[in-house]
């Protein structure tokens, strides 16, 4: 049960000042994070580009305190913005955006504002935004949080988890014309309460939500990188044109695979960059244990 530990200790700032302070621990987040600032993703996304494969950028940080620092990342989007533009990769491009980086925990709007000040620079650019779900404490906030962008950005979607109990009940809202909506199964370690425990039960759930946005009149993104989960999408979008839904996978994460389906499909790929790549290393620890025992090889072999 390695999983619930790891997903612990991605909470822990014991662990993470332990973790970050280990060198050698830079060779294995290499593989899951594209660079510690914005030039290495611009590097990570030319290749992308090249392969035929769309991205969506995530400047690292999450559950921020401090109001300074929100704004820190609101800036480092505008920055993204920018610099894509100048590339010329901003056309068809995607931001993924954690609220609780932009000051969702703290009072007022804060959040809110710096999202919509996002929204309309990666707009004005030809870029789309989707915010990313996080724990259950905050989808209440997040979903009402998306109403109000869509109000003037109908475009900007959202990452719903098919783990969370309420997530059916959910979908409701999202299956109308042009709401995109990211499925993925769901990174955080929640009780039984709220989420479904077993593999087995999430990924029921996962096609059945996967189902509903399939039949629906929104612009679905599977993000996942299972096998079975692939070829399920892929028989429920044959009714479908080929761009009205799109596969996503995470930076680093079956690969041969990403570059496989671009060949037929619309494919992009989440890539993550910056200093504060903690939290989401530790999260693609606990979902595969193999990738802890890479990550202590890589101890021992030097
Ligand atoms: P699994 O059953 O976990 O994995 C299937 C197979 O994929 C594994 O057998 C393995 O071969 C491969 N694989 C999966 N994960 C890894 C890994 N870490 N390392 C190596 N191989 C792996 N979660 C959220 O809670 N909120 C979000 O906003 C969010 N955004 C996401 C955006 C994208 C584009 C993607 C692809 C995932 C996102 N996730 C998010 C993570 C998601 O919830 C899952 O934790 C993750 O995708 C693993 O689930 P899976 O569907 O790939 O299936």
């Amino acid at each position: 049960m390695l999983s619930p530990l790891l997903l612990a200790a991605a909470r822990s700032r014991r662990m993470r000042g332990l973790v970050t302070s280990i060198p050698l621990t830079r060779g294995v987040v290499d593989r899951f994070v594209a660079g510690d600032d914005l030039a290495g993703a611009l590097h990570a996304v030319g290749e992308l580009d090249a392969a035929g494969l769309r991205v969506t950028l995530d400047h690292l940080g999450e559950d921020t305190r401090d109001r300074a620092q929100a704004t820190a990342t609101r800036d480092a989007y505008l920055e993204l913005f920018t610099a894509f533009a100048d590339h010329g990769y901003a056309g068809g491009a995607d931001a993924s955006v954690k609220l609780s980086a932009l000051g969702q925990a703290l009072p007022g709007d804060l959040a809110l504002d710096h999202a919509r000040e996002i929204c309309a620079a990666a707009g004005r650019v030809g870029m789309t935004v989707t915010l990313d779900m996080e724990d259950h404490t905050t989808v209440d906030s997040t979903l009402e949080i998306l109403g109000k962008l869509r109000v003037d950005f109908p475009w900007v979607g959202v990452a719903i988890q098919s783990m969370l109990r309420r997530t059916e009940g959910d979908l409701k809202d999202l299956v109308g014309e042009g709401s995109r909506v990211r499925l993925v199964k769901g990174a955080y370690a929640e009780p039984a309460s709220v989420a479904f425990q077993s593999k087995r039960d999430v990924d029921r759930a996962y096609v059945r939500a996967l189902r509903t946005l399939m039949n629906g009149d929104g612009y679905p993104m599977v993000g996942s990188h299972d096998p079975r989960i692939i070829e399920i999408a892929l028989s429920l979008a044959a009714g479908r044109s080929p761009s009205s839904y799109e596969f996503q996978m995470l930076y680093g994460i079956r690969t041969a695979e990403q570059r496989r389906l671009a060949e037929g499909h619309r494919m992009r790929v989440y890539v993550p960059y910056g200093a504060d790549w903690y939290g989401y290393f530790m999260r693609r620890l606990a979902e595969r244990p193999a990738n802890l025992v890479f990550f202590l090889r890589s101890f021992t072999s030097r």
